[in-house]
C-alpha cells in the first residue's frame, strides 16, 4: 500500500482498485451487475450484502477516486447533486453553511429551496475573500463550501486560507473540485476537509456517465457519509461505476489537452476585437491568475488551468448569433467531456440564480461558456473565428 501511494498519478489512475480479478486474472475486474450476494451462513459473507450498502465495483472505484484526491476514503453517489445532499444530511436542522455566492446554479436551488425546508441556513459571500467568509461564521455555522474556480464567472478562492480560517473555528471546508478535476487542483492537499465532484464532468469525462463523489481523509465523517449513502441510497449503478473506472484511465492525458487548447483559445479570445471580455484564469490580466497559478498544478507541478472559459458576448443577441454559428462546439449544458459544448448560464444552467443576483456577479446575458473539448485546436479555433465572424 505505501509504495502504492508513492506512485504517480497516471500510475494510480491505472491501477488503484483496478488490480486484475484474482478469480480468472481478467486484467479488467469486471462489472459485477448484481443486487445481492451469497452467503454462506446467515451473518457469514466476504464483505457484499446487498448493492446499495456496498458492491466491488463501486469499491474500486471508490478507491481509485480517494487515491487521485490524496483522500482516505471516496463515497460515490449517482450525480454530484446527490453528493451534495448526502453531505447535507451528515449536519441537521438548525445548522449553518457560509457559502460561495458564485457557485453551481444547482448546488444554490438544492439549498436554497430543498434544504430550507429542514432548517439548513445558508449565508452567500464573495468567497474571493476569506475575510468575507469569516464575517459570515455565526455561532450555529458548521461548514464552509467554496467552488473555485467559480462557474461560470471563474473567479478564484483561496483554498488554503479558507482551510485554515475553517479549522482554526472548527468548521469542515468543503470544495467543489469539479472544473479542475484532482489532475489539477488536490483541495485535500491545501486543508480542505472534504473535496466533491461531479464525476458527471471531467473525472468520467465522455458525456455518458451522471456521477458524484466525496472524498475525505476524516474517520468519523466518512463513517458517517458512508452510513447516509448506503441508508438514504442515491448510489451510482455498478455498469456506471466501471465506465468511470474506464474513463479515469485517461484522465491525466486527457485534461493535459483540454488545458493546452483552452489556453491557445482564451488567448485567442482575448484578442478579438469582438469579444469584451474573457474569463480565464490562464491570463495574465485574470484578477485571480496569481492564486491559479500556485493553487493549480499538475501533480508534478506545473500550473495548469483547466478547460472552461467564459466571454462576454455584450448582448443577448450577440451572445445567440455566437452561438448559432459554431458547429464543432455543441449547445448543451455540461462540461468536462471529450467534445467541446457552449452554454448560456443565464438562460441554460444558471437560470435558477434570480436576475439580481445574477446581474451582480457579472453573468450577464451576453455571458457565454465554453467547454474546450480535446478535438483539433485547428478545428476548434477555426469554429470559435466564424462565430466571431458573424458578430463583426
Ligand atoms: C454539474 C455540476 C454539479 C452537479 O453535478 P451533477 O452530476 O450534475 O448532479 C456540481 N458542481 C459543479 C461545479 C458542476 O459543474
Amino acid at each position: 500500500m505505501s509504495r502504492k501511494l508513492k506512485q504517480g498519478f497516471a500510475t494510480r489512475a491505472i491501477h488503484v482498485g483496478q488490480e486484475p480479478d484474482p478469480g480468472t486474472g481478467a486484467v479488467v475486474p469486471p462489472v459485477y451487475q448484481t443486487t445481492t450476494f451469497a452467503q454462506e451462513d446467515p451473518g457469514i459473507h466476504r464483505g457484499f450484502i446487498y448493492s446499495r450498502a456496498q458492491n466491488p465495483t463501486r469499491t474500486s472505484l471508490e478507491q481509485n477516486l480517494a487515491s487521485l484526491e490524496g483522500g482516505r476514503y471516496g463515497i460515490a453517489f449517482a450525480s454530484g447533486m446527490a453528493a451534495l445532499s448526502a453531505l447535507v444530511m451528515h449536519f441537521g436542522a438548525g445548522d449553518h453553511f457560509v457559502v460561495g455566492e458564485n457557485i453551481y446554479g444547482g448546488t444554490y436551488r438544492v439549498l436554497t429551496r430543498v434544504f430550507n425546508r429542514f432548517n439548513i441556513k445558508c449565508s452567500w459571500v464573495d468567497s474571493r475573500s476569506v475575510d468575507n467568509i469569516a464575517a459570515a461564521i455565526t455561532s450555529t455555522t458548521r461548514a464552509v463550501i467554496i467552488e473555485t474556480p467559480s462557474n461560470p464567472m471563474m473567479t478564484l478562492s483561496d483554498i488554503e486560507g479558507t482551510a485554515r480560517l475553517a479549522r482554526d473555528r472548527d468548521l469542515l471546508c468543503v470544495v467543489d473540485n469539479t472544473f479542475m478535476s484532482p489532475y489539477c487542483q488536490r483541495p485535500l492537499e491545501l486543508g480542505a476537509h472534504v473535496a466533491f465532484h461531479s464525476v458527471t464532468k471531467y473525472l468520467a469525462g465522455h458525456s455518458d456517465v451522471l456521477m458524484g463523489v466525496l472524498i475525505t481523509s476524516e474517520d468519523d465523517l466518512a463513517e458517517d457519509l458512508y452510513f447516509v449513502q448506503k441508508s438514504v441510497g442515491a448510489v451510482p449503478s455498478p455498469f456506471d461505476c466501471w465506465l468511470a473506472s474506464r474513463s479515469l484511465k485517461t484522465l491525466a492525458v486527457r485534461i493535459e489537452q483540454h488545458s493546452r487548447n483552452a489556453l491557445t483559445l482564451a488567448r485567442f479570445l482575448d484578442e478579438h476585437s469582438e469579444i469584451k471580455r474573457v474569463y480565464y484564469p490562464g491570463l495574465p490580466t485574470h484578477p485571480g491568475h496569481e492564486l491559479a497559478a500556485r493553487q493549480q498544478s499538475t501533480p508534478d507541478g506545473h500550473p495548469v488551468f483547466g478547460g472552461m472559459i467564459s466571454l462576454e458576448t455584450g448582448s443577448l443577441e450577440r451572445a445567440r448569433m455566437f452561438i448559432k454559428n459554431l458547429a464543432v462546439f455543441t449547445l448543451a449544458e455540461s462540461l468536462g467531456g471529450v467534445e467541446s459544448l457552449v452554454e448560456h448560464p443565464a438562460i441554460m444552467t444558471h437560470a435558477d440564480v434570480p436576475r439580481e443576483k445574477r446581474e451582480a456577479l457579472g453573468l450577464t446575458d451576453g455571458l457565454v461558456r465554453l467547454s474546450v473539448g480535446i478535438e483539433d485546436l485547428a478545428d476548434l479555433q477555426d469554429d470559435l473565428a466564424a462565430g466571431l465572424a458573424a458578430l463583426a
